[in-house]
């Protein structure tokens, strides 16, 4: 559908959807690369707070304390921190932030969609840069095209492929002199991080996010560190009040009981290990190595597994019209029931 007001840019753009809503309780959701566990010591922790909390207050409108305390929980200082609605907000409002008119933007593929939907929406131009065939960066080529690009996001482990780029990589493209975001959501899983890289390149935005390894996807919290001025640069753009006070406290005690994360991502590695040992072994399937909580596989009948497994009471996500499929990493119980539920639907089809 069309209104008469719409900007033409919305003729080429859909809606964010996802499959499922929140009442398909019995659903197995291996869609989305969330945590299976809620973060129990932040849900306990805020339970006792949350009397105490203003909510008739605004927040305080610079986020102040809370960008000191991740700042000093990854060891910069508050003027290299901004926070936002989800890393979602933080991708808006780079590319609000920076982008102008016809700009151009590197965005190696495939990777997460959102980088060139809001690039989109701020009139700037994707420049879609095919990944190698075996999902590795096209590092030459991204360098040639960045002699007209004004930046370029990069997805480290990347989404959906699972795979991380080396620190050689990513300095080869920051020495361009480019704009890199370098969005590190699976980071935490992968052990590796480019955020020493910001003591050297003040034309980096390494992007992070409360939603995956700290469980806590439904509170929405996202954040960035950078150089001060790209920071103040940002700053000047984001809306007020942008997170909200419960989401604040609950970043906060997330921090606070770091071990819940530590203890998540041990885990989640472990049942990674065991599901892409066993996908190995089933004919007519092939999983590539992951370093985040997804594993990316190819199958010629990828929309008959989709169905199949979603029958079965697992969803997991599809990519229209593409032998490629997705899956988190879930729970020890749900990685089983979702590999014998495979190997069924493997022997029938
Ligand atoms: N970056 C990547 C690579 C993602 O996959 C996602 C969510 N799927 C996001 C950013 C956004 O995460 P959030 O807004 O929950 O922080």
């Amino acid at each position: 559908m069309k209104s008469k007001f719409d900007r033409d840019l919305l003729d080429n753009l859909d809606p964010y959807s996802s499959e499922v809503s929140m009442s398909d309780g019995n659903l197995i959701r291996l869609n989305a690369n969330e945590l299976p566990w809620k973060n129990e010591a932040v849900v306990w922790a805020l339970h006792d707070k949350l009397l105490s909390l203003p909510l008739n207050r605004y927040p305080e409108v610079t986020n102040s304390e809370i960008r000191k305390n991740i700042a000093e929980y990854i060891g910069f200082e508050k003027e290299n921190v901004l926070v936002g609605n989800g890393s979602d907000e933080i991708i808006d409002t780079i590319c609000k932030a920076f982008i102008s008119p016809l700009d151009k933007v590197l965005i190696p593929t495939p990777t997460f969609s959102m980088y060139s939907t809001i690039t989109k929406v701020y009139s700037g131009l994707p420049i879609i840069i095919p990944l190698n065939s075996d999902f590795t960066l096209p590092v030459e080529k991204i360098i040639s095209e960045s002699k007209t690009a004004k930046m370029a996001f990069i997805c480290s482990p990347n989404n959906p492929t699972g795979i991380s780029y080396s620190e050689e990589e990513i300095k080869a493209i920051l020495d361009t002199g480019i704009l890199v975001i370098l969005d590190e959501a699976y980071a935490d899983f992968s052990g590796h991080s480019g955020l020493n890289l910001l003591n050297n390149y003040d034309n980096l935005i390494v992007m992070k996010t409360f939603s995956k390894a700290f469980g806590l996807a439904g509170f929405r919290t996202g954040h960035c560190v950078a150089s001060e001025t790209l920071v103040e640069s940002m700053s000047k753009v984001m809306l007020p009040y942008n997170i909200n006070i419960i989401s604040i406290k609950a970043i906060e005690l997330a921090i606070l009981h770091e071990d819940f994360m530590v203890d998540a991502v041990k885990k989640i590695k472990e049942n990674r290990k065991y599901m892409y040992g066993a996908m190995q072994e089933i004919k007519g399937i092939k999983p590539f190595p992951s370093s985040a909580n997804f594993i990316l596989f190819e199958a010629e009948n990828s929309r008959t597994i989709y169905e199949e497994l979603l029958k079965r009471g697992i969803l997991i996500r599809y990519f229209e019209g593409k032998n490629y499929l997705r899956v988190s990493v879930g729970t020890y119980e749900e990685c089983v029931k979702f590999i014998s539920s495979l190997r069924e639907i493997l022997n029938v089809c």
